[in-house]
């Protein structure tokens, strides 16, 4: 008999496996406490996993398909992934066992050691991503630096995505960039969630039982998270309808009490592969060729998916293990509380963790200059960032945050993936937010008791780093400033 291992972050039913049953093959899925525990999360991304692995579980036996269901408060449960296999091995007399690619590097670790039980061990792939693993790391061989733009157009053409019939971008840009990120338009409507009534009641029950710990908060009948296919294709085409249309024009907007804006939120189920990115990928595409969306809402889109998605991956890949120890400020910092709470007088940060706290999301701009920038400028150790995001958002798997986190946002790989820090005083926040009308500093001061926290801090960071950042040309204009601020506070 064969036994295939079907992750929790490997919801796809249309992988080839599961297009045809066989009794010789048992298919496993494990509620681990080694997965649980690994690091604390949000409890809507655990309900969330747990809630997508059943329903899986579920529709394969429907489907006339032999499966074994490890729940998290199983009696015969033994709480890591291979432990349990050796178990089942012996209990179903197996001969073979199949894997689908892990998309982090401990799980593939921990896999690897199967092979020690004597059987044949297959890995297969995952039928997800664009890219090979080792993809990136070959186009890049010899170089310090990875850049996004050049992987990106390579993947365009390798696609055909948004290219004409010479593989040159459709209407004489492969980046239309500078047409997208308007500021934010208070008249505006923002469309409601799509929402799903859930029961989680009993999960919640099992987890309490089990004594999991994770944070945040959940409401046990409705989620905005989809937990099986046809649920992520109904998130995906409310977003093609009603979102993607003002995607770009207000991608790097913040606005106060507005949580989604008109972000897609499909992240959680691409990265459990409900949904494939090439679909979405294609759906966007045909949405700007059937003249729904304009070329800069449609390619902004793609971009992040086709370039960014496989291009933090690629990194990741190419830079594992060592990629996870990096801390190029030497930052050590602890994380304060209030990132637990949310519970801050800082308005912007006060929002934006609040809302990763209540549902488990924030966008990319709030992830970056709000929370991120905080962390960066105020030396926080990354360890201790990197915990914080692989917890809290209900996207968060290694091979997409620690790049996004460590890389992108905390620069503690000092520039392989970012030509720059990713830090800014309030001046930034000011622009592209409405939150600092409703907070109790004053954006605009640098010095004095109602002073943003943000302004003193970021032109310490650049006082502290000013020899290195001379030599960045993207960073001395900072470092001119500064020296201008130094001079005239003396002479004053
Ligand atoms: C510090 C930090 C940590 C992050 N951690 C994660 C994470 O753990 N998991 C995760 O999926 N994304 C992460 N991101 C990227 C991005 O913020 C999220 O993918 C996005 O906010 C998810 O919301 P959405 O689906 O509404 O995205 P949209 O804004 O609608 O974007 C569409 C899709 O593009 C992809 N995408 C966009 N930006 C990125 C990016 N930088 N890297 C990879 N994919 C991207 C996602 O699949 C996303 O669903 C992080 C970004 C930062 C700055
Ligand atoms: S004033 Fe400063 S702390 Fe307050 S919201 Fe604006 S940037 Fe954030």
């Amino acid at each position: 008999m064969i036994l295939r291992l079907v992750l929790g972050d490997q919801l796809n039913e249309k992988h080839s496996w599961f297009q045809k049953v066989d009794s010789n093959v048992l298919y496993l899925f494990q509620e681990v406490r080694s997965e649980t525990d690994y690091v604390v999360h949000h409890i809507q991304k655990v309900v969330g996993i747990f809630l997508g692995m059943r329903h899986l579980a579920q529709h394969l036996k429907e489907k006339g398909h032999r499966v074994e269901y490890l729940k998290i408060t199983d009696s015969n449960q033994q709480s890591t992934f291979v432990s349990n296999i050796e178990k089942i091995v012996k209990e179903y007399s197996i001969h073979q066992i199949e894997y689908q690619e892990p998309d982090e590097f401990r799980v593939d670790e921990d896999l690897k050691s199967l092979k020690s039980l004597g059987l044949e061990v297959k890995m297969v792939s995952a039928e997800h991503f664009l890219t090979n693993r080792s993809d990136l790391k070959e186009m890049f061989v010899g170089k310090k630096t990875y850049l996004m733009e050049s992987f990106y157009r390579k993947m365009r053409v390798k696609w055909n995505v948004l290219v004409d019939e010479n593989g040159q971008p459709l209407e004489g840009k492969w980046n239309f960039d500078h047409d997208n990120r308007k500021k934010w338009d208070p008249k505006r409507a923002v469309p409601p969630p799509f929402e799903f009534a859930h029961d989680a009641r009993s999960l919640l029950e099992e987890l309490e039982l089990a004594k999991v710990k994770t944070m945040g908060q959940i409401n046990p009948s409705c989620s905005v998270w989809p937990i099986n296919r046809t649920e992520a294709l109904q998130v995906f085409h409310y977003f093609l309808e009603w979102l993607l249309p003002l995607f770009g024009d207000f991608q790097d907007s913040m606005v106060q009490n507005e949580r989604f804006l008109f972000h897609s939120r499909i992240s959680f189920a691409l990265n459990v592969k409900m949904l494939h990115p090439l679909e979405v990928i294609q759906a966007v595409e045909r949405a700007y060729q059937e003249g729904v969306v304009k070329i800069n809402q449609a390619e902004g889109f793609i971009r992040q998916i086709l370039g960014w998605r496989e291009f933090v991956r690629g990194i990741y890949w190419a830079e594992m293990p060592q990629y996870a120890k990096l801390n190029h400020f030497n930052h050590k910092n602890p994380l304060p509380d209030f990132f637990w709470t949310g519970k801050t007088d800082l308005n912007c940060l006060s929002q934006s963790i609040g809302q990763s706290l209540d549902h488990a999301y924030a966008h990319h701009i709030q992830r970056l200059m709000i929370i991120g920038n905080y962390a960066l400028i105020s030396g926080i150790d990354p360890d201790e960032v990197d915990r914080w995001y692989l917890g809290v958002y209900i996207d968060a798997f290694e091979w997409v945050e620690l790049p996004n986190t460590r890389g992108m946002s905390q620069f503690a790989d000092g520039g392989k993936l970012a030509t720059k820090p990713y830090a800014s005083s309030a001046n930034y926040i000011q622009k592209m937010s409405n939150y600092c009308q409703h907070c109790k500093y004053n954006p605009k001061e640098k010095l004095g008791p109602n002073a943003c926290p943000f302004n003193q801090k970021y032109w310490d960071f650049i006082g502290r780093n000013a020899d290195a950042f001379r030599k960045n040309p993207r960073m001395s204009m900072m470092v001119k400033l500064w020296e201008k601020q130094n001079q005239n506070n003396l002479s004053s």
